[in-house]
């Protein structure tokens, strides 16, 4: 098939006779061919044939009376259909993905019926020029199987509305029918965490081909054939999409049924990671400094060391199919068995991504791709490229950062796979001690490769924050600062530079002022930092004598062997659902035991509390299928879960009551709204225990319903425990997975604080401690208002363990409730951290 036009859905209203369109230009600027464009997916004309344009305007207009079928959440690109039924993607620029809708005014909507050279996007030329890989603008007919080009604009200036392309169309016999015979649709909601990427992509595929009829995936108007992993990924389906599943032929309702349960109940996938707060640029830059955005914390002083990876060449001209296919299949078995070996011997996020790759080099739509482009001729190499770029750039045009993170993964495999078929490695960088890194953009698998004992800190041209490498960099505690920009390449190799990413600067000329004030604090960084490790096995009070109990947050035995090491006194949330989350069925009561009894044992003789299974929202098992739901969040979650299924609630605290010795773990029940719900659970836990109140049942107050109704609460609970990451989420009405709100998304808000003080107030009321587990806690600047509102226990990440103990140790608690006095009356969360900063000084 031609890659093209995979799986596009045919209009049918296509006649034989119809007349040619004319599409006039829709900028003004410079108009030429797409080989023009320095970008394969454009140039190869893997979306569709076209033109470019390189603009000196600033609007795009349309270039023909149309339908607006999608616009892209970040406002760079838009695609429309002509009444004829001709698709066309216009896309400003290149990697304007990244500018994340800045210098971007989108002037209509999805749905829109537009008239030729009507406004559609207007556009800041200079911020693209300044801060994009280029402006030229690839204008692409994306239906290519039902229009051809006949004629294009030569070479030159054009202006907005001269001739630019006229097109005709196919004779209908050519068109891809979409079958004939019965049809049914559904519409769903997409449960799946990073939306429909490659591999449920290829899963739908296997599925939607085993039925006797033509299966289309729909979102928002453009359709596309569920045949066909490529077509599916360029609808860019993102979490929480509406998505039309619709089948015509002898078995479609069939078809439709098994994929849209395969979609809402039969793929795994990790949960999305919790939003982190989108860190920003910093506004006041110092002179010789450069702006970025901070990936991973820290001040580093040292020297620049560069690596510039180009891309490699590849022949397009394979020597022989057999031969091709055959070191194809060897460079994949070799490449899969490393990262097999490599993702054994790894754990944490390492392990998660070398996981994630290991599957995607093991996606069947990919190796298919690709092998069809070997067998059409082409080298080994250039068939890998051609069959998984496109798909990354896809997932980084989509405009949706989690899907787009995806696309540095891709990346990665392309240039691990080619490197082996090419013979090449990449010959690494050698690092003077304490380097500076400095690099246009970098990939998880040449991060890894880097020697961390000489690093001091990275410093990116492009990337972001949440990608993998700065996730990676974030878990070695690697200062690094992202999206530096242009002035970033000028820097010289082997100067003395100081990377200050927590507060966003890369001083690339430092004065000799600087250099000392730099060099002061990360002495004194160094030393806090080994006191604190010294110190982290003493016992945890504040500075007068005040008891606080400091546990951390574990999701397996080697969290909590970490979080041991590290001084954690015990655990204060164990998340059992990240412990069965690689299942199809529920765990049995043995198995949990012995998971359970693995954490008991890691912590040597310190308590544990075990929180009940909390799935639903953003934390899909797939072993508890929940229907597709409008809110999710507001939906089937936590405690509600599992009281809709009691077999696994039983199970559960039954493989707990298991665990020797007994009353060593503590059980939490997760967003709790209300006493009822509470009351349910302790009956069957009275049930098993026969009454003996040996083992504690407290609760997590995740919920304003929870934190108001804590004294209610707290009568039916042993202790309350408040999960700041959900009660963020619910006082703001701010969904934790969305990234439009995660920059406001902010726990230290004074209504979140109140709602603190609320449930320490009601658990003193009936005599309860009040903990904190969610991630405010791992704050440092949160940690003083949070004692200073009563909060006697603190469940921390584990590598915050020490810096956390150190702090408490320094804190008086009269000066930290009258901290918290004021915190309470601060107008907004910004202020509330203004305050804290204060405080810390
Ligand atoms: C919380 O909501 O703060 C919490 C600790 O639970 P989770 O992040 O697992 O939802
Ligand atoms: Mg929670």
């Amino acid at each position: 098939m031609d890659r093209r036009t995979a799986g596009r859905l045919t209009p049918l209203s296509i006649g034989a006779a119809m007349s040619p369109i004319t599409l006039t230009a829709p900028l003004e600027g410079w108009a030429g061919p797409l080989d023009d464009v320095p970008d394969a997916v454009f140039a190869e004309r893997m979306l569709g044939d076209g033109l470019s344009i390189d603009p000196t305007g600033d609007t795009l207009v349309a270039p023909c009376d149309a339908v607006v079928l999608t616009v892209q959440p970040t406002a760079h690109a838009i695609t429309l259909r002509s009444p004829e039924g001709a698709e066309l993607l216009i896309h400003i620029g290149l990697d304007t993905v990244t500018l994340g809708g800045r210098g971007f005014e989108m002037l209509v909507a999805a749905g829109d019926t537009v008239t030729r050279g009507q406004p559609l996007i207007r556009f800041d030329l200079d911020l693209i020029v300044r801060e994009a890989r280029a402006a030229v603008t690839p204008v692409v007919v994306t239906n290519g199987e039902a229009f051809a080009i006949r004629t294009r604009a030569a070479p030159g200036m054009v202006a907005t509305g001269d001739a630019f392309v006229t097109l005709s169309p196919l004779a209908q016999t050519a068109i891809q029918a979409a079958g004939d015979g019965p049809s049914a649709a559904r519409t769903i909601t997409v449960p799946l965490p990073h939306g429909i990427h490659a591999r449920p992509a290829a899963r739908i595929a296997e599925v939607a081909k085993g039925f006797n009829a033509a299966v289309t995936l729909a979102k928002q108007g453009a359709a596309v054939s569920a045949s066909s992993p490529v077509g599916m990924l360029s609808l860019i389906v993102a979490h929480n999409d509406e998505l039309t599943i619709a089948a015509t032929g002898p078995q479609a309702e069939a078809a439709v049924a098994a994929v849209a349960e395969l979609i809402l109940h039969g793929i795994e996938e990790e949960p999305a990671a919790p939003a982190r707060a989108a860190p920003e640029r910093p506004t006041d830059v110092p002179e010789g400094a450069i702006a970025g955005v901070t990936a991973a914390p820290g001040l580093a002083i040292g020297t620049v060391a560069r690596w510039d990876v180009q891309d490699l060449d590849v022949p397009s001209e394979g020597c022989g199919i057999a031969a091709e296919e055959a070191a194809f299949t060897q460079a994949c078995a070799a490449l899969s068995s490393e990262l097999a070996a490599k993702a054994a011997a790894a754990s944490g996020p390492l392990r998660a991504i070398l996981d994630a790759h290991a599957a995607m080099l093991g996606d069947d739509a990919l190796l298919g791709a690709a092998r069809a482009a070997i067998a059409a001729g082409h080298s080994a190499a250039h068939a890998w490229r051609a069959a998984i770029r496109p798909q990354a750039d896809a997932l980084r045009a989509g405009g949706d950062a989690r899907l787009a993170e995806r696309a540095d993964d891709m990346r990665d495999l392309e240039r691990q796979l080619i490197g082996r078929l090419m013979g090449v490695e990449d010959s690494g960088v050698t690092l003077p001690q304490g380097a500076i890194l400095v690099a246009e953009d970098l990939l998880p698998s040449q991060f890894m490769a880097l020697d961390l004992d000489r690093l001091a800190g990275l410093a990116i041209v492009k990337g972001g924050p949440t990608s993998h490498v700065s996730i990676l960099a974030a878990a070695r505690g690697v200062p690094t600062l992202v999206a530096l920009g242009d002035p970033l390449r000028h820097v010289p190799v082997a100067a003395r530079v100081i990377l200050d990413a927590g507060a966003g600067l890369f001083h690339a000329a430092p004065s000799p002022e600087t250099l000392a004030d730099a060099e002061a604090r990360v002495a004194t960084a160094a030393t806090r930092r080994a006191d604190a490790l010294a110190r982290a096995g003493e016992e945890c009070r504040t500075a007068d004598g005040t008891r606080i109990e400091l546990f951390a947050n574990c999701g397996s035995p080697a969290d909590a062997a970490f979080a041991v090491k590290n001084g954690a006194e015990g655990c204060g949330l164990l998340r059992t659902e990240l412990l069965f989350l690689d299942r199809d069925t529920a765990p049995d009561v043995a198995e949990q035991t012995a998971d359970y009894q693995a954490v008991v044992d890691a912590l040597d003789g310190r308590p544990l509390i075990v929180r009940l299974l909390d799935i639903g929202g953003d934390k899909p098992a797939p072993y508890l299928p929940i229907e597709g739901e409008e809110n999710p969040a507001l939906g089937l979650r936590g405690v509600r879960v599992v009281l809709a299924h009691p077999q696994i609630l039983e199970d559960q605290l039954t493989a707990i009551l298991a665990v020797r010795p007994l009353g060593r773990c503590r059980i939490m029940v997760p967003m709790i709204a209300g006493v009822d719900e509470l009351l349910k659970v302790r009956a069957v836990l009275d049930r098993l225990t026969g009454g003996a109140r040996d083992v504690e049942l407290g609760v997590m107050v995740e919920t304003p319903a929870a934190a108001i109704g804590a004294d209610l609460i707290a009568a039916h609970a042993d202790f309350l425990s408040i999960g700041t990451n959900d009660l963020t989420q619910y006082t703001l009405a701010m969904d934790r997975g969305n990234a439009a709100v995660a920059g406001a998304l902010d726990g230290l808000h004074p209504a979140v604080l109140r709602l603190i003080g609320e449930t320490v107030r009601g658990g003193a009321l009936r005599e309860r401690w009040t903990g904190v587990c969610g991630s405010l806690a791992s704050d440092p600047l949160a940690v003083p208002i949070l004692l200073g509102l009563g909060v006697t226990e603190l469940s921390v990440a584990p590598a915050a363990v020490p810096e956390i103990k150190a702090l408490v140790r320094d804190l008086n608690l009269a000066a930290a409730r009258d901290h918290a006095r004021a915190a309470l009356a601060c107008p907004d969360a910004s202020a509330v951290r203004r305050l804290a900063r204060e405080f810390a000084r």
